[in-house]
């Protein structure tokens, strides 16, 4: 069956009122924010595979966890699917950026489907540390959210090794087989703060836990949690462009309401934001997840300047400029040229690369 995306138009109009408010009003704009390399990377691959083999290209899962995305790539000919067995036998499919187990990579071959690898190249590195640990004979304690596709994937190179720990709670009853031999991997893409409260519960229960060799936590989760930390406290109210199965937005969220936001919200398109959410607010704070592309956080900022949010300030907290190439079997032309976007995406704004 292929995946259900409730349809929604491009760009809908946004119809705030200007609000009276006491002091002055304005938008600080969270930076970094928006697309990260890995996401970038997954469209353009999606992208080049269409122009490559021509329509219809499949797809498992959401390529990234952004509804305007999967909408606009369907409309150019890509097909999303839940599993390979629905996509026709010899096709060519597109592993989405979160990554797949041995198993569904092993379906595909069995199919005789021809695969484009799309994994984010920083979760193929969670994947090398599982299959690591887990020939060492470790029991890999995964921190992240039970049913994810990355959790799945990452969970799957080991699944006998593997156990996943949903939350801080589950530190506190989680069992493992030999205390001596236990390391924590984790999701890329959740809170840093609450991953750090799970593995210090861990810690006090198992004093020899190893962390991992680096960072788990991708760049661009923790660079969009510094810029919203920054600007949270100061706003009355912070809006989070992003969808709802989107983990790094998702955290935005909570991250802002810990900081000390008043209030903060998700919204997939700027005609989401509620006239009441304003009421009352002179500041309000602004930022992005890794999958969304810049063109959505302008329609946010274009309703909110047609509420008086005029004066939009920048915050940046970091600087980011990593890219990564296309997967393997896009970097090449039919002609065996190097393509000359193989080393580069686009910017977060969906121009073309530097
Ligand atoms: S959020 Fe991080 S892990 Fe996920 S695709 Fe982006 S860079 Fe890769």
């Amino acid at each position: 069956m292929h995946l259900s995306i409730p349809r929604v138009p491009r760009v809908r109009q946004a119809a705030l009122q200007d609000n009276p408010v006491v002091g002055h009003k304005r938008v600080l704009l969270a930076a970094p924010r928006g697309y990260c390399a890995g996401v970038d990377r997954a469209v353009v691959a999606v992208e080049k595979a269409l122009e490559r083999y021509g329509a219809p290209v499949y797809v498992r899962k959401q390529i990234v966890h952004n509804i305007h995305v999967v909408t606009e790539l369907e409309s150019k000919g890509a097909v999303f699917v839940e599993e390979v067995d629905e996509v026709p036998e010899g096709a060519h499919v597109v592993f989405s950026a979160h990554g797949v187990s041995p198993a569904v990579v092993n379906a595909a071959s069995d199919r005789g489907l021809q695969a484009i690898d799309a994994t984010c190249p920083l979760v193929t590195k969670v994947h090398r540390e599982a299959v690591r640990f887990a020939k060492n004979d470790f029991e890999i304690l995964l921190i992240g959210h039970a049913g994810h596709e990355e959790v799945e994937g990452t969970a799957g190179e080991a699944p006998e090794h593997v156990t996943i720990v949903n939350s801080p709670d589950e530190a506190d009853t989680v069992e493992v087989r030999d205390p001596s031999k236990v390391v924590w991997l984790s999701q890329t893409t959740l809170s840093v703060d609450e991953t750090m409260e799970t593995v210090n519960r861990l810690r006090a229960r198992f004093p020899d836990l190893q962390n991992p060799p680096s960072d788990d936590i991708c760049y661009a989760t923790q660079n969009r949690q510094v810029a919203i930390k920054k600007i949270a406290s100061e706003s009355d109210l912070v809006i989070v462009v992003g969808s709802s199965n989107s983990s790094n937005s998702v955290r935005l969220v909570e991250v802002a309401l810990e900081y000390g936001a008043k209030a903060a919200y998700r919204v997939d398109y700027a005609d989401e934001v509620k006239q009441e959410w304003l009421d009352g607010v002179a500041t309000v704070g602004v930022t992005s997840g890794a999958s969304v592309p810049e063109v959505l956080v302008k329609e946010v900022l274009q309703a909110l300047d047609g509420a008086g949010y005029g004066d939009v300030q920048e915050v940046r907290t970091a600087e980011e400029d990593l890219m990564f190439s296309l997967p393997k079997e896009l970097r090449q032309d039919a002609s065996g040229q190097r393509d000359a976007r193989a080393l580069g995406g686009r910017t977060a704004d969906g121009g073309p690369a530097r």
